[in-house]
């Protein structure tokens, strides 16, 4: 009986699993077909046991998973890295509450990285202007650690690069962000996938690409596929919306009444944290108008 050793599955392809063992050896794996019978798919990401054999590596277990992502399909996933832009292209809050909504959702750790510090700021310590003061204020208000980062000038890259260093990080943002400009800044050589095109396949068709796990030299794993590019919420009754904006989860319970939707029943104690400072107003509207949304869905459910 091979002794099993564990590690991570760093890139799952049809029938085959590149697998990097705790002890920093990769090596190809296949998998029997019991255990696919089993499991369903190894996803990358995953925890698994490996049996080193002369006939080759094989999966012999797959751990338990701790949460999976849709798109682009990998498990364990520690943290969503929301890059924004300061300017070129602007930020819309909106969009970008969207997206925690989905990773809070998921019970994902954020860390916001705002973009591109250089074209509204002189030098890396000076005070940004409004709008986007009040921007920064507000995901700090929330609780989401915000750094401001000016890549191609080294600026703000520290705060990240800690932020990263354990665990697995999904990247998210528009494109043109400057998500890739960020990854190479803090690691040469680390690049985002691009939609790749395959020439043989013509017609511009994309090549089933799987996604890809790159190491950091610090420690830590980053997706090569950026993810949460769709903005649609996640399922939800109305009531379960504001568990998911983190300073509302933190007010709520001092509301007077349980299962207070924070619109206008007496006693609310989020409105009185917005009122006081501690919930910024912008934060509270888009609350407001994502919680319509999840009341539209639900009435057009029983239509
Ligand atoms: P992605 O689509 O999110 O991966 O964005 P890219 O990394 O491709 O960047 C988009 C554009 O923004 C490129 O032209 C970058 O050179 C530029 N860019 C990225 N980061 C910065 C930054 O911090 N400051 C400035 N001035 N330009 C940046
Ligand atoms: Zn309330």
């Amino acid at each position: 009986m091979t002794a099993l050793r564990t590690g991570i599955v760093t890139k799952a392809q049809t029938n085959l699993y590149e697998v990097r063992l705790d002890d920093g050896e990769v090596c190809l794996c296949a998998l029997r077909g019991r255990l696919r019978r089993e499991v369903g798919e190894v996803l990358t990401g995953d925890r698994v046991e490996v049996a080193l054999q002369p006939g080759g590596a094989a999966i012999e277990r797959v751990l338990p998973r701790r949460n999976r992502l849709v798109r682009p399909p990998i498990a364990n996933v520690d943290r969503v890295l929301l890059v924004q832009s300061l300017q070129h292209p602007d930020p819309v809050p909106i969009l970008m509450d969207r997206v925690l909504v989905q990773a809070e959702a998921l019970e994902l750790s954020v860390v916001l990285c705002l973009t591109k510090l250089d074209l509204v700021v002189d030098a890396p310590d000076r005070p940004l202007p409004e709008p986007l003061a009040r921007l920064v204020e507000g995901y700090r208000l929330a609780g989401y650690p915000v750094h401001l980062v000016a890549a191609p000038r080294g600026w703000g890259l520290e705060g990240v690069a800690d932020a990263l260093r354990e665990g697995v990080t999904v990247l998210a943002g528009p494109s043109g962000v400057g998500k890739s400009t960020l990854l190479n800044a803090l690691q040469p050589g680390l690049r985002l996938a691009t939609g790749e095109i395959s020439r043989k396949l013509g017609r511009g068709r994309h090549t089933t690409r799987s996604v890809q796990l790159l190491p950091l030299a610090l420690g830590g794993w980053v997706a090569d596929t950026p993810g949460f590019s769709r903005l649609d919420l996640p399922d939800l009754e109305p009531e379960e919306l504001g568990d998911l904006w983190p300073e509302i989860r933190r007010e709520a319970p001092d509301c007077r009444f349980r299962g207070c939707l924070h619109r206008s029943e007496p006693g609310c104690a989020v409105r009185a944290a917005r009122d006081q400072g501690r919930i910024a107003p912008w934060r509270y509207q888009n609350y407001l108008v994502l919680l319509a949304e999840v009341e539209e869905r639900l009435a057009e459910r029983y239509r």
